[in-house]
């Protein structure tokens, strides 16, 4: 049996775990969900066995009960070579992944503050997978490294300037192992160099986020202090006037209510009244149910208006690049965004658009589109084994 890479991802009440070769080939992954409730359930590999749980089981049962799967099914045979975790916040710490050790560990639980709901999760995974492999390199891949190279005209509020040097807040911006890999891709499929390839990356999965990308540097993006800016989400509000706290507060909704307002309650879930599903969303749009449809033009419009703005941190343009489970399959979405943006020179082959999906070309532009408009799957897992690979050799 081969050697593996082992990578963890920690969501608040879920874990998602892969495994995959030194070349980077994904040979077996497994997910568990609802943990810390009495629903708590895992599957594993493409036929979604299920993999018992305890009652209640936490991150560290489920992971134990994970790696006893892919032991017992021989595809870990013996230690990994390196863990990769997925950690949402770096701060301003991580510009890049860290191998970890008690100073990396420590720098992340400082990072504590900025991402409340995520990096005690992470540390978690970490602590849990270090118990079980104490003697494997492990390396944390943080959301917001690619962003570090923002400068400080993107990343400054209009806040008294104390906010930032006091309290570190300021846009961070996430989602970087996706837009990275989206500038490898891009690269790669348009033959250039990544320092010469300019892009504006648009993920959109349930949460959504759209990037800047000047010769291989992230210049702009959509996320800041949180994860809870910018774009129209699944559940997320995405960027609303500041003002609203004060009416909302007015009429009773306040501290952690108006937290779960924006984050769980909001965007095309909050808007439709029912789904933050995409496909449930257009089906729904198109049997003529009101709200979905508004749902689906604000989420498109919303998007259509940061690519505009991402326009303002580019001097050149080789591609605009759609990813994430809404990104790479919904041609209704890449369709309507791109529709008004006729002004600015993006023009779609319809055809291409529709058809993508069904074959492994990645360019859905018309031939007189001023720029070229791509399609690429991301895989964030792929990034974090391969930066757990380098960083730990
Ligand atoms: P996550 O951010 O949780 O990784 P994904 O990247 O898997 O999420 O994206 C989930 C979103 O992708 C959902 O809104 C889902 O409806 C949407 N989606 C998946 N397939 C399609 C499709 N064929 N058409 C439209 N939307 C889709």
């Amino acid at each position: 049996m081969e050697d593996v890479i082992l990578v963890v991802n920690c969501g608040s009440s879920s874990l998602k775990v892969a495994l995959f070769s030194p070349r980077l080939q994904h040979l077996a992954g497994a997910l568990a969900e609802r943990l810390g409730q009495p629903d708590a359930k895992a599957r594993a590999g493409v036929d979604k066995v299920h993999v018992p749980l305890p009652k209640n089981a936490n991150h560290e049962d489920a992971l134990a009960a994970l790696i006893r799967h892919f032991e017992e099914q021989r595809l870990l045979t013996r230690q990994p070579l390196a863990i990769g975790h997925r950690v949402v916040h770096g701060g301003e710490a991580f510009r890049a992944p860290a191998l970890i050790d008690a100073e990396v560990l420590e720098a992340i639980e400082d990072c504590t503050s900025l991402a409340p709901l995520h990096n005690p999760v992470n540390l978690t995974g970490i602590r849990a997978t270090q118990a079980l492999f104490p003697d494997v390199p492990q390396v944390a891949v943080f959301d917001t490294a690619f962003h570090q190279t923002l400068p400080s005209k993107a990343y400054l509020y209009g806040l008294p300037r104390r906010f930032y040097d006091d309290w570190g807040v300021r846009r961070y911006g996430f989602h970087g192992t996706s837009h990275s890999f989206m500038l490898t891709e891009s690269a790669r499929i348009l033959n250039k160099p990544e320092s010469e390839t300019s892009i504006i990356s648009a993920h959109l999965g349930n949460g959504c986020s759209i990037t800047a990308i000047r010769n291989g540097k992230s210049v702009d993006t959509s996320m800041g202090l949180t994860p809870l800016e910018g774009l129209v989400m699944g559940t997320r509000s995405g960027d609303i006037d500041p003002g609203l706290f004060d009416f909302l507060r007015s009429r009773g909704i306040d501290g952690e209510a108006l937290s779960d307002l924006l984050n769980n309650d909001s965007g095309l879930l909050g808007l439709s009244g029912s789904t933050n599903d995409m496909r449930t969303l257009i089906r729904q749009a198109d049997q003529g149910d009101r709200r979905c449809a508004d749902a689906l033009a604000v989420f498109c419009f919303r998007l259509a208006r940061y690519i505009g703005a991402m326009m303002a941190s580019l001097d050149s343009l080789d591609a605009l690049v759609f990813t994430g489970g809404i990104g790479e399959n919904s041609d209704r979405v890449r369709k309507d965004t791109l529709a008004p943006l006729g002004l600015l020179g993006f023009s779609l082959d319809s055809g291409a658009n529709e058809k993508h999906g069904r074959d492994s070309k990645h360019h859905i532009e018309h031939s007189n589109s001023r720029f070229p408009v791509l399609v690429v799957a991301t895989n964030e897992e792929a990034v974090i084994a391969s930066a757990a690979l380098a960083q730990s050799c």
